[in-house]
């Protein structure tokens, strides 16, 4: 009878904590610089959950290794909500690239759903001498050999952009691998990287302001976002089926409990109705998600759908890191 009392009693305790979630700031782990475009959209998204959650949301950024080092942090955190990982394409594509992940990106995650889909484009240093695709392609052709692109690190969006773009070039560019973007941008700014396949939302300002040069955007279908709309496709531009466009999502260490699994949840796709949110991605060029993928289980459909679609090009293009 004691013993009954006292599992009803922690049964009940447990209950009331996980009623209480989250009683301390949450923080939302980005395994990229800050001021990147996956830091851009978690601090957007921040600010809203923190609403949601009633409670204070940190941003914490561990970039390095192509999102890797992130998302090894959180699939190790204790599962108790007080962690998550915002995290992209990468999710997707690590596992076909390092022989030694440190995490399973099926098992070691609870599914919180998808945030939003990003386009990339193809930008350069402003003093390129190309001005539109067919004279950037020509540059390329004359310059083989001394040309070099920016990444995110293996695994980065950055990565499977500029390596899908080299093979469709068929030239081999020396690659730059920066802990984000962010800082990537700061170099191509600075004239000492030529090339950058990245997310609008960290381009399109750039863009706006004549910073870069754009060539080309990476979707089949040209983009509406005013800065962006004059952009030709990749596709058009005589990549023939060229097409990249990335995702975020939100994820927890596998084992969270159920009840704060659901509370993020519930908390994300009220997030993502957001009128403010969605009109800052919509500026960038970004397109917040508000289908079943907004559910965890029909996330995790999405993301291994993914690794299906592009392990067989990440692996046929030779590139693995321990
Ligand atoms: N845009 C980066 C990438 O290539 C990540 C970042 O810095 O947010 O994956």
């Amino acid at each position: 009878m004691k013993q009954l009392i006292s599992a009803a009693l922690m049964i009940g305790t447990a209950a009331a904590a996980l009623a209480e979630y989250p009683e301390k700031p949450v923080t939302i782990v980005v395994p990229f610089a800050a001021g990147g475009p996956t830091d851009k959209v978690a601090r957007d998204l921040g600010d809203v959950l923190r609403k949601q959650l009633n409670q204070t949301v940190i941003i914490e950024n561990v970039g390095g290794a192509g999102g890797t080092l992130g998302a090894a942090k959180v699939a190790k955190a204790s599962p108790d909500g007080y962690t998550v990982l915002l995290h992209h394409i990468g999710m997707a594509t690590a596992p076909a690239l390092y022989r030694k992940l440190p995490y399973s990106v099926q098992n070691d995650f609870e599914y919180l759903g998808m945030i939003n889909e990003v386009p990339m484009t193809l930008v350069g240093r402003s003093t390129l001498p190309a001005s539109n695709y067919a004279e950037l392609r020509k540059w390329i052709d004359a310059n083989k050999g001394k040309i070099n692109l920016a990444n995110a690190g293996l695994g980065a969006a950055s990565h499977l952009c500029g390596l899908l773009f080299q093979q469709a070039v068929a030239v081999d560019m020396t690659t730059v691998p920066y802990k984000g973007t962010a800082p990537a941008m700061t170099d191509l700014l600075g004239g000492q990287i030529d090339l950058m396949c990245d997310q609008t939302t960290n381009t399109t300002q750039q863009i706006e302001g004549g910073k870069v040069k754009a060539f080309a955007v990476t979707t089949l279908q040209r983009l509406t976002t005013p800065a962006l709309a004059k952009l030709p496709t990749l596709d058009e531009s005589g990549l023939k089926g060229f097409n990249v466009s990335i995702w975020h999502g939100l994820y927890a260490p596998k084992g969270t409990p159920k009840p704060v699994v659901d509370k993020l949840n519930a908390a994300l796709r009220a997030a993502l109705k957001d009128a403010e949110f969605i009109k800052r991605e919509e500026a960038l060029g970004a397109v917040v998600v508000t289908d079943s993928r907004l559910g965890g289980a029909e996330h995790k459909k999405f993301v291994e759908a993914e690794i299906a679609k592009w392990g067989p090009a990440i692996k046929a293009a030779g590139q693995y890191a321990d």
